[in-house]
């Protein structure tokens, strides 16, 4: 059902949600608007959510690194806000490339230690793909693997990076995935891998997730290797309709992109960084600096993944009503952006979603 599209939780996460109504009745929720068409894009969420009436008071966040005692950290009022309000929505940050320059993407989901990252892949109803009817969720774990950030020369013209792959945050993010795929009906979870060349790595994931199936004896659990399901998604993606997807970090980075594509592109994908404590919803795309100012951004991706905030609050209705609007949108075709083929504003798509509501 469609309050169930891009669920991050069920009721019982729900319950736990710990975020405090205002006095005004409206839930804060910290706002990281990050870079490029980070603020264009945050605007269309404001305008949409304050003329749907969802109880949200924004809580502007700014997570310019600040250098203290020679490193680089997110400034304290920002993570004070994140913590109070366990809940955050977030635009794109640019990450310059070279040397010492630290991940800020990286950087949030160690502080809040995020150790899931969900990325529903779901074709958009009347909006045209190559494939219809895709449906599937990706989860993956969001804090070591490659990411790790442990990479030395070991002489010139010769460097390591470290995969580390570990029992504890395995077992968190399968656990999760489980849990995951009771909460929104799917009746199986797979396990993506490679275990079949990282012996030892992926190996320990795989029987890590072997192990945790047996605490859910309602949800069927297989895997498989890595390239095969590339391979088997591109074919068709629709046998993958039951199950959700679990996987090391770099995998879920790799193959959630790839699903972006078969449901119409990164314009249209969200995803949640759920932490035992704090989450964090964002779009999948990243600042666009090509075409940054320009008014040209799509918003829906951020739009779909604060509707995966709202429904982890437990704010189903206003979820769905915002939706609704977005589908309603899409399905007509003709007030869209240029990444889907159409020539409206950014402002002029949100104007047009605000009046389907
Ligand atoms: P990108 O996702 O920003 O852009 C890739 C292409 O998709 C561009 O042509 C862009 O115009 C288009 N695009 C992306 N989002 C769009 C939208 N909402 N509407 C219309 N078109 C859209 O990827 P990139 O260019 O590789 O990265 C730019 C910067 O973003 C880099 O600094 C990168 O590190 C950062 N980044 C951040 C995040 C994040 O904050 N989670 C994720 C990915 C990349």
């Amino acid at each position: 059902t469609a309050s169930r599209f891009y669920a991050s939780g069920s009721q019982d996460k729900v319950a736990k949600f710990k975020g405090q109504k205002g006095s005004d009745g409206k839930y804060l929720v910290s706002l990281i608007e990050g870079d490029g068409i980070g603020p264009e894009i945050s605007q269309s969420v404001k305008d949409i959510f304050s003329a749907a009436g969802a109880p949200i008071k924004w809580e502007p966040v700014d997570v310019t690194p600040q250098l203290r005692d020679g490193k680089t950290v997110i400034p304290q009022e920002s993570i004070d806000s994140i913590t109070r309000n366990y809940v955050a929505l977030k635009g794109p940050l640019a990450t310059p490339i070279g040397k010492g320059h630290v991940s800020l993407n990286l950087t949030l989901r160690r502080t809040f230690n995020l150790f899931a990252n969900v990325r529903p892949c779901k074709s958009i109803q009347g909006y045209k793909t190559p494939y219809d009817g895709v449906d599937t969720v990706l989860i993956r774990e969001n804090t070591e693997g490659e990411y790790s950030g442990i990479e030395h020369v070991v002489v010139d013209g010769v460097v390591q990076s470290i995969k580390l792959i570990t029992r504890q945050a395995s077992e968190r993010v399968l656990r999760f995935a489980f849990q995951y795929a009771e909460d929104i009906g799917k009746p199986k979870v797979r396990a993506v891998h490679k275990a079949t060349i990282m012996k030892m790595s992926d190996g320990l994931f795989l029987r890590t997730a072997r192990e945790v199936a047996k605490d859910f004896p309602n949800v069927e659990f297989d895997s498989e290797v890595l390239d095969n399901s590339c391979l088997k998604m591109v074919t068709d993606p629709t046998p993958y309709n039951d199950k959700v997807l679990v996987m090391p970090n770099l995998y879920g980075d790799i193959l959630s992109d790839m699903c972006a594509g078969l449901i119409g592109g990164l314009g249209l994908t969200p995803s949640g960084n759920i932490g035992d404590e704090c989450s964090i919803f964002e779009a999948v795309h990243g600042s666009a600096p090509d075409i940054a100012g320009k008014g040209l951004a799509n918003p829906t991706a951020l739009l779909l993944s604060s509707i995966m905030m709202l429904q982890h609050m437990g704010l189903y209705e206003h979820a769905n009503k915002i939706q609704s609007a977005i589908f309603a949108v899409l399905a007509e075709g003709k007030t869209i952006t240029g990444d889907l083929g159409g020539k409206a504003k950014t402002h002029e798509y949100a104007e047009a979603v605000i009046k389907k509501l």
